[in-house]
């Protein structure tokens, strides 16, 4: 049941300082199940002769040594749950980016908070008991699927698991069914959008909301979306380290995305020392997870590159916002000593129309230097004779949007 019209949960508008409060509460009792349950985490603090007493203010939490996807890769498979294994209800795996998958394991009130706090998010945004929700993502392994699809039926909205791929299917679903709500990935959101256009149903769709997520996007490709599909598109943040989706979500004011301070300790951390950034300085979003029962994951290490925004939200709630995540701090590309990020080059290509809707770059070196070059879809309405290498590249792009796109081929040797 939501608390009222505009909130689902009365946490979202809680007083500043009341959460704060209620924040490193439930630090300290995170850091406890932690220490007292999980071996990795009690051997972590004892090498730097720290135990939870030791967290006596907010700041103290640097004290804490981070967590890195490396300590996923030796803990595998459950080396970091924090309760039996008979009080796990799921288990949901994320692609670790080398080697061995990421494991995260939750109690049956894991995946209670979990909904509850995806269902903030959707109902945020304007999702209600009676809409139609088209949830176009993995549902296999991953968080995105199940995640989303517990709080559209949470919230009392018909919950359509649609996975992805089969586009033409998906898109008949939207128009048959009347589908007024989807969740997909940004980059297969396009495809789909090139899929409506090719198939001319535009004006049969009754979308009004969209949830984009899991990869990077920019303010251009919102718009692209936003224009094809008479939406509004809104940024969902997460990572299944941290539950998976739910961790932060735009407001309508599409203003940054609310950070949920009551289920996450959050830090923004220079990706190099470490350190806290100052006020309003762009770094590593580095997140503990406050309200997991079976793993109680400290100072985990994003790798996800952003900026927090401490100041009041029109829409009422006083929970942080991140600012769009610009990139990640492992996949910085450094050109000839000049960090890019694939989201700017795709921030570049956007605004140009001819430009199709995917892209690829390719780093290469040559003679010593790095060469930098951009595949580019070109829209078809530009051709005129048979260019087939084209067609042929942008038939390659197409199979590859239905996950999360791989933008970037890296072809250089250290
Ligand atoms: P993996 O991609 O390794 O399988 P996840 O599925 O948990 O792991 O993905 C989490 C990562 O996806 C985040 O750390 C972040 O890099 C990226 N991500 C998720 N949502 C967004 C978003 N809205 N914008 C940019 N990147 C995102
Ligand atoms: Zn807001």
């Amino acid at each position: 049941m939501p608390w009222n019209d505009e909130y689902w949960e009365k946490e979202e508008v809680l007083p500043k300082k009341e959460l704060e409060e209620l924040q490193f509460k439930r630090l300290k009792n995170a850091l406890t199940r932690a220490y007292d349950h999980v071996e990795f985490y009690r051997r972590r603090l004892k090498e730097v002769n720290l135990t939870p007493e030791d967290i006596k203010r907010p700041e103290d939490i640097v004290k804490i040594p981070f967590t890195t996807r490396e300590h996923f890769a030796q803990n595998y498979p459950f080396g970091l749950f924090a309760v039996p294994k008979d009080k796990i209800v799921r288990i949901h795996t994320s692609s670790g980016t080398s080697g061995k998958p990421k494991v995260v394991g939750y109690t049956a009130k894991d995946i209670e908070t979990w909904a509850n706090i995806v269902a903030r998010c959707l109902y945020m945004v304007g999702v209600r008991k009676g809409d139609v929700f088209q949830n176009i993502s993995n549902y296999a392994f991953f968080t995105g699927g199940l995640g989303f699809h517990f709080a559209g039926e949470r919230i009392g909205a018909i919950t359509i698991p649609a996975g992805v791929g089969n586009t033409e299917r998906q898109i008949q679903c939207m128009i048959d069914f009347g589908t007024t709500v989807v969740h997909a990935t940004p980059s297969y959101a396009l495809h789909i959008k090139e899929v409506v256009e090719e198939m001319g149903v535009a004006d049969k769709l009754k979308l009004r909301i969209g949830c984009f997520g899991a990869e990077p996007w920019s303010e251009n490709t919102r718009k692209r979306l936003e224009d094809a599909f008479n939406i509004k598109a809104y940024d969902s943040y997460g990572l299944s380290e941290m539950n998976g989706p739910g961790v932060a979500f735009e407001c309508k004011e599409q203003q940054g995305l609310h950070i949920w301070a009551d289920h996450y300790f959050i830090e923004v951390v220079d990706p190099k020392t470490g350190e806290p950034v100052g006020e309003g300085e762009k770094g590593e979003l580095v997140l503990t997870a406050l309200t997991k029962e079976a793993m109680p994951i400290l100072r985990y290490r994003t790798g996800d590159i952003t900026i927090l925004e401490n100041e009041k939200c029109a829409c009422g709630r006083t929970h942080p916002r991140l600012l769009r995540i610009l990139g990640r701090s492992d996949d910085m590309l450094i050109i000839r000593g000049i960090n890019v990020f694939p989201s700017q080059i795709e921030h570049v290509l956007m605004q140009i129309p001819e430009v199709g809707d995917n892209f690829q770059i390719m780093l290469t070196r040559q003679n010593g230097l790095d060469e930098i070059t951009v595949r580019v879809e070109v829209r078809d309405e530009i051709f005129t004779g048979e260019i087939w290498d084209l067609k042929e590249l942008q038939q390659r792009i197409q199979e590859r949007s239905t996950g999360k796109a791989k933008r970037v081929i890296d072809l250089r040797s250290v």
